[in-house]
């Protein structure tokens, strides 16, 4: 009986082992802007179901650029989406301008869907470090041209006025309308969630406001609400996706001093981290990754109850902080992000998982 069971063993062990570790089909990667260890902390003491506790693996980020201690959300983007690091400002390009390619490029190689969803305009730093390449971040207009370019299956948030001509009320002053250049290419274009949520479209810009959404208690439809539809859209390949999910406005919390602000938009990053972690248990080859590009207004929580009431933030800073922040891993190969992971190696890991499979 005995060798029986010996004999099982080293079949079971040798089909693993010829099968090799598994490997994620679908990557999310959920971004909060300005996101530090206090930010997460005012959200997990006051609830005890905090989607942020179903992480099985947790680490740290340094979020340093190539330049700089304290990055900005360009080289913070850049480092999460190419895996490497480079200067601030600088957006899918390496510190001499050189483009590097982003995880959607590779994804696309290897024929998977990609989108992001996000509460800024589209063009802001952190989803443009995945869908762009300029030294500087703050020329949306190319930004903006460089998108239409790409085959990037979903685009949802806000900044329409970077794809309209000038005449016609935008902010292009090449008087290119790009809305229609994608329309042309198969693109459905929406300019609200009611019509966005009617769709069966796999393919489609959803720019919601000319400049950024709206904060998250202004708004009538939720950040979940939005990656519920991706997460939707986005599962009809069968070769699987990539996505970006950013929580954009926790970063304005933090540099608005206003706590108020930080935790509405930290509920609603919290709310669609459920509905992708929901997802991922019931899908079981989505690997989920969360961290932040930085921290941002020094945040901390200096008085309240055990149980999270009348809780109060301090803040320390205006701007961005070099405060490590924090990683949070779901799914297969979850493991590899655990402990302290420099930013662009977040990245880098991601890119090797990808560029393993077929
Ligand atoms: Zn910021």
């Amino acid at each position: 009986m005995k060798k029986i069971i010996l004999l099982l063993t080293i079949f079971l062990c040798t089909i693993a082992f010829a099968e090799g570790p598994k490997l994620p089909k679908n990557i999310i990667i959920m971004i909060g802007d300005g996101m530090g260890i206090s930010q997460v902390s005012a959200t997990v003491l006051t609830n005890a179901n905090s989607a942020f506790r179903r992480f099985p693996i947790t680490g740290f980020s340094i979020t340093c650029s190539a330049d700089k201690l304290i990055t900005d959300s360009a080289a913070g983007g850049t480092a999460l989406a190419c895996g490497v690091r480079t200067k601030n400002g600088a957006i899918g390009v390496d510190e001499t301008g050189k483009s590097i390619p982003s995880i959607f490029e590779l994804a696309k190689q290897k024929k998977r869907s990609t989108g992001v969803v996000v509460t800024s305009e589209v063009t802001n730093a952190t989803p443009a470090a995945f869908l762009g390449h300029t030294l500087d971040r703050h020329n949306s207009e190319l930004l903006a041209e460089q998108f239409t370019s790409l085959e990037t299956d979903i685009v949802v948030g806000g900044g329409r006025r970077y794809f309209i001509p000038e005449t016609s009320g935008g902010k292009r002053k090449d008087n290119i309308d790009l809305l229609a250049k994608l329309q042309e290419k198969g693109y459905i274009i929406f300019n609200n969630f009611e019509n966005l949520k009617k769709s069966d479209s796999k393919k489609y810009y959803a720019l919601l406001e000319n400049g950024e959404l709206k904060s998250a208690e202004k708004r009538d439809y939720s950040l979940s609400d939005l990656t519920k539809k991706a997460l939707n859209d986005l599962s009809k390949n069968e070769n699987g996706f990539v996505l970006m999910i950013e929580g954009s406005q926790i970063d304005n919390g933090g540099h608005d001093n206003n706590q108020e602000q930080l935790v509405n938009e930290m509920n609603d990053f919290e709310n669609a981290l459920q509905t992708v972690l929901d997802f991922a248990e019931t899908n079981k080859e989505t690997l989920v990754l969360v961290t932040a590009d930085h921290e941002t207004g020094g945040a901390a929580i200096t008085t309240g109850d055990i149980g999270g009431d009348n809780l109060k933030i301090d803040f320390a800073s205006k701007s961005h902080t070099a405060a490590m922040v924090g990683v949070f891993a779901y799914g297969p190969q979850c493991e590899i992000f655990s402990g302290i992971n420099e930013n662009y190696l977040l990245g880098r890991k991601l890119f090797l998982l990808l560029e393993t499979q077929e």
